[in-house]
């Protein structure tokens, strides 16, 4: 068996699982989430990425890992950049999907007395759906400057404060986005979108830390039993599908042009010294730099609505971190800090106590990671370690990670049924359509306390504290 356990959480997928294997793979997991990985063919795409040029290390698998476009969803890879590759698909169609965490100094018992109209103001307040509008209506050049500044804009223009953006990575603004390198038909679709959720999987939850794993880093984070959070999950939109989709066009020419042979198509990729490489670094931090305005007019939204509850009350940006992206970032290699392209598609940056991103306030004791795990469970902060650091470049999972997939989820139960159990169990849900509450159901996802145990066991994050849901909108 080319898969071998190498501690409680460790497996090892040896190179002769499959011919053409530069590296390992290093797969985190207890057995359970190994058995659902061999099911479903993520074990191969994991074979596959090691394949590629220039990976260094291992091809990794956080353990909320499951089969993706080309590249599986909770990996992470890093390339060098004389000998290695960028890929599109490495980074997602959801260019800079992402999370954010926001405070309220307002206790549960007080959200309580009003939760129905709270939550129904926030679904009207912030657009959701598939094709979903935003009520902000810019130009083509102003859509230009958001490309290029991300966050930063939308704390010029008033839809964000200038203090969020030291909790933001790379503090709200991607500074190599080429606004140029992006299509017509990109910022086509990206216009009327922003300041919108989006939809199916990308939600705003109200939620209540009830419990605390580490009260030293939570009292750091601000963190405090009882205290009511609210969790933005929403990417680049449209304008990052597209940047996605004209990318895997330019990057399967690359192939030919430079002579790359990969053992799957949708790993198409072009070397990073190349120029195609330049122009997708360009243009997926410019779909980047659209993620992260898009999350901070979002909570500007919801600050407004909270504001409009709660008059005394404010609302404090935890962190905002994206989960499909690739950065080029000083790790250490065979002894040496070198610069390389990480590669993080469903998977968390998180940055250990010391690392010199990170803002004052966290420097002491590490990044905020922040982990969803369904509309019907819990959610996690964890925070980055060393250890994560030197093993697996500075990542982590990002979710609780699939095991039904959209079309098997579909048919699990009535719309009506998983609404009754939520609100049972105290959770309020809202969505624009009926069919994503199915596709959405719990059972869709892995056990994420299971999932968050093994990153921890593992030693590559930390469990910082618990949310409980009470109150979810999806798009
Ligand atoms: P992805 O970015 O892969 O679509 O989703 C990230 C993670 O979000 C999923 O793996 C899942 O664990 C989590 N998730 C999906 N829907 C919800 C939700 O409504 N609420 C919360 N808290 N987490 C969710
Ligand atoms: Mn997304
Ligand atoms: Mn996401």
């Amino acid at each position: 068996m080319a898969l071998k356990q190498i501690d409680p959480v460790r497996w090892v997928l040896e190179r002769d699982f499959k011919i053409g294997m530069k590296v390992t793979g290093l797969i985190y997991g207890d057995s359970y989430i190994i058995q659902n990985l061999e099911k479903e063919g993520a074990l191969t795409q994991i074979a596959n990425v090691a394949c590629l040029p220039g990976i260094l290390k291992h091809s990794f698998a956080m353990p909320d890992v499951h089969w993706g476009y080309g590249f599986p969803i909770g990996g992470v890879a890093a390339f060098s950049l004389n000998e290695g590759i960028i890929s599109p698909g490495g980074v997602g169609y959801d260019i800079s999907c992402g999370v954010r965490v926001m405070l309220t100094f307002i206790e549960e018992k007080e959200v309580a007395s009003c939760i129905d109209e709270l939550t129904a103001a926030l679904f009207s307040r912030v657009p959701s759906g598939v094709g979903s509008k935003g009520a902000l209506k810019i130009s083509e050049t102003e859509l230009l400057s958001v490309l290029a500044k991300g966050a930063l804009w939308a704390v010029k223009k008033g839809y964000g404060r200038s203090e969020d953006l030291e909790c933001i990575e790379e503090r709200g603004t991607l500074p190599h986005a080429n606004p140029d390198a992006v299509s017509k038909k990109a910022i086509e679709r990206g216009k009327p979108q922003l300041g919108t959720l989006g939809s199916g999987n990308h939600f705003l939850e109200i939620q209540v830390i009830d419990e605390i794993y580490d009260e030293n880093v939570a009292r750091q984070f601000g963190l405090n039993p009882g205290q009511v959070t609210v969790m933005i999950h929403c990417g680049s939109r449209g304008l990052g599908h597209q940047v996605c989709d004209d990318y895997i066009k330019v990057m399967l020419r690359a192939m030919n042009k430079y002579g790359i042979s990969v053992p799957d198509r949708q790993l198409c990729c072009a070397p990073l010294k190349s120029e195609e490489a330049k122009q997708y670094l360009g243009a997926m931090q410019a779909a980047a730099n659209y993620a992260l305005a898009n999350r901070e007019i979002i909570g500007q939204l919801v600050r407004e609505v909270f504001g409009d509850f709660f008059p005394k009350s404010d609302l404090k940006l935890l962190y905002d971190v994206s989960h499909n992206m690739a950065h080029i970032e000083k790790h250490g290699v065979e002894g040496k800090q070198v610069d390389v392209c990480v590669h993080r598609k469903g998977a968390t940056r998180a940055f250990p106590p010391g690392h010199p991103s990170l803002p004052e306030r966290y420097i002491q004791v590490g990044q905020p990671v922040i982990i969803p795990g369904s509309m019907g469970t819990e959610s996690y902060i964890l925070v980055g370690t060393k250890r994560g650091m030197e093993e697996c470049f500075a990542s982590t999972c990002h979710g609780a990670g699939r095991v039904l997939s959209r079309k098997a989820a579909m048919k699990s139960e009535k719309a009506d049924t998983i609404l009754k159990r939520l609100e049972d169990r105290g959770i309020k849900v809202m969505a624009e359509t009926i069919g994503t509450v199915r596709e959405e159901i719990p059972e869709a996802y892995k056990d994420v306390s299971r999932v968050v145990d093994v990153v921890e066991k593992a030693g590559i994050s930390r469990k910082v504290a618990r949310l409980r849901p009470l109150a979810v909108i999806k798009g």
